[in-house]
């Protein structure tokens, strides 16, 4: 039988409803969880998080994609109390944002190390959660260039995935050629990876899209809402006309079946401030009125925010 794991047990595709597929109940980097200036009840956390998942779900959204690895703030017993509580679905995902941010204890690892971790996270748990990872995070690290960690949680992942029918999910789209390799390599197909971050204003510039296109892979539009015209935009953020654009023309030259969409917004952020003003309902409250705006039909719509994420995260045999 198909099927999706989240926090709360294995899922039918068709009950996910609106996937959001690369967001954060709360991101930080290694170490901030001991940098006291940052510390948050449990009950702020709560606070901060809950309101944004009960709109989300009353906008329809159903289904949390949580993008954040092993070693920047995951926590998996607060994802199902999450869960629980509003009726988001929720998928946890094993792996690393990037190299630079797998502390030394795992940067040391082997690639059959790592492949056993993350195949105990899918098929085991996570822990003692009970909870089984969704979907396996990779990433590139500061620098622009796949570093040899890098290709080490790549391949790595790969192996997992192949193993496990979990797909993977990047941290960054640039310099794709190495990842693709590795994939090819391990005999992942390409439509088991979403590259990430193919829209932010630091990295659109240097993604070569149609190539991961043409290569089979996925790509994301998943920072919808780091723009320019926020009160206060981080560094990656773009300017709104211009990213929908950018998109509206993948879309019209054919590729909507390879395209996903998200907001990689913050419920909580950890050890840093986050960016103000910007959620996971950007979807509902800006990206879908820009879409229909802009002449998208509802079908189209329905599968970027439906059929293509399930399509992707449906565990595949
Ligand atoms: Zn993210």
């Amino acid at each position: 039988m198909s099927k999706v794991n989240t926090v709360l047990g294995p899922v039918a595709p068709e009950e996910l409803g609106v996937v959001a597929v690369h967001e954060h109940i709360g991101y930080g980097m290694p170490g901030s969880e001991l940098d006291t200036r940052w510390w948050k009840t449990p009950e702020q956390r709560y606070e901060e998080t809950v309101p944004k998942l009960r709109r989300f779900r009353e906008y329809g959204g159903g289904t949390f994609v949580d993008a954040t690895g092993i070693c920047n703030g995951r926590d998996v017993d607060y994802y199902k109390s999450l869960s629980e509580k509003t009726g988001v679905h929720i998928v946890a995902c094993t792996g690393f944002v990037g190299g630079d941010t797998a502390l030394p204890y795992f940067a040391r690892q082997s690639v059959d190390q790592l492949t056993r971790l993350f195949v105990h996270e899918i098929t085991v748990g996570i822990g003692d959660t009970g909870s089984l990872a969704g979907v396996i995070k990779v990433g590139v690290s500061r620098g622009g260039r796949m570093t040899e960690l890098d290709k080490r949680i790549y391949r790595a992942a790969a192996r997992a995935a192949a193993a496990t029918g979990v797909p993977v999910l990047t941290h960054l789209a640039i310099d794709p050629e190495p990842a693709v390799a590795v994939f090819r390599e391990e005999g992942l197909p390409l439509d088991r990876v979403l590259f990430g971050h193919a829209d932010d204003g630091l990295n659109a510039p240097k993604t070569p899209h149609r190539w991961i296109f043409e290569q089979g892979g996925r790509i994301g539009f998943d920072t919808f809402g780091y723009e320019t015209e926020l009160e206060d935009p981080p560094f990656w953020a773009r300017p709104r006309q211009e990213r929908l654009d950018h998109f509206l023309g993948l879309l019209n030259a054919g590729y909507l079946d390879q395209l996903l969409v998200s907001a990689d917004a913050n419920c909580s952020p950890l050890g840093w401030p986050g960016v103000k003003g910007h959620t996971v309902n950007y979807i509902f409250e800006d990206l879908v009125p820009d879409l229909r705006g802009a002449g998208v039909d509802d079908a189209t719509i329905t599968a970027l925010l439906e059929d293509n994420p399930a399509d992707f995260l449906t565990i595949r045999a």
